[in-house]
């Protein structure tokens, strides 16, 4: 599909042409869809990503910092979602997928647990991050290419999914990519930030009672820049599409207080 073409009226969650602009922010609209309810804006990456590594910087000293900067923060949302994986699963000897896997610290946290681990990641500046400072190689191809669905059919013990949902083209058809290459009785772990949270609602109250003047915090939850915010799920829009998928859901985390407000969901493929 040519991403440039895709009419935005038909809906990224359930396919019907019920969508409609629902939203005007500052430098993106948001589509709501009137048959399922999802939320997603008019904007789609231009993939394969070997394109948009011209319009990212190289990896120097000052991008090195940044993101060398940022891990302890991060390090500390991974170790307590490598907890998740370990409290399931023992990781000594499985086969994982992190997709979405950024500088590389959460395959890194699993090949010290004992997995063998593929990573994938699209933006150049973090696999070449990934690689020098964790030795950990990411692949640059995303879950829907032949290098994943043809050579890793029904592989992988656990995939995971950490923020990428909200960052992806098309979420269902990652969804279905990564049930893909999980073997059966395998795991999919995944967070994302849940639209349901209080933070969300209000924003949509003041963008109604203002007119569209005030949208407080969508504005920050959305971006059309290369891998931001896309679409934002519902608790029940999450779990009734990687059911219908055919995930079982295991567990479910959904505290409102959560940092964030996201959920956290553990499934199986059958
Ligand atoms: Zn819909």
């Amino acid at each position: 599909m040519t991403h440039s073409m895709y009419d935005f009226s038909r809906c990224k969650l359930c396919a019907t042409n019920g969508a409609s602009r629902t939203y005007k922010l500052a430098k993106t609209t948001v589509y709501a869809c009137s048959a399922c309810g999802f939320h997603f804006i008019d904007h789609l990456d231009s993939l394969p990503a070997e394109s948009l590594d011209n319009f990212t910087q190289a990896l120097d000293q000052k991008a090195w910092d940044y993101i060398e900067g940022r891990l302890p923060g991060n390090g500390k949302q991974l170790k307590g979602n490598l907890s998740l994986v370990k409290h399931h699963l023992s990781l000594s000897g499985a086969y994982c997928l992190d997709i979405g896997a950024g500088a590389g610290l959460f395959p890194h946290l699993l090949a010290d647990a004992g997995a063998f681990v593929h990573g994938i990641e699209p933006q150049g500046i973090f696999r070449e991050f990934a690689q020098s400072k964790f030795g950990i190689y990411l692949n640059r191809e995303t879950i829907e290419s032949r290098h994943w669905q043809l050579g890793f059919t029904d592989f992988f013990d656990v995939v995971t999914l950490w923020d990428v949902l909200e960052h992806v083209n098309f979420p269902s058809e990652t969804l279905q990519n990564a049930y893909n290459v999980t073997k059966p009785g395998g795991w999919l772990f995944l967070d994302t930030p849940r639209r349901d949270a209080f933070y969300y609602r209000i924003s949509e109250w003041a963008y109604r009672l203002s007119g569209g003047k005030s949208s407080l915090f969508l504005e920050s939850l959305y971006s059309p820049l290369p891998f931001r915010h896309k679409q934002i799920f519902t608790l029940r829009q999450l779990v009734q599409l990687v059911k219908s998928i055919g995930y079982s859901v295991i567990c479910l985390r959904n505290n409102v207080l959560q940092p964030q407000n996201k959920m956290v969901l553990v499934c199986r493929r059958p």
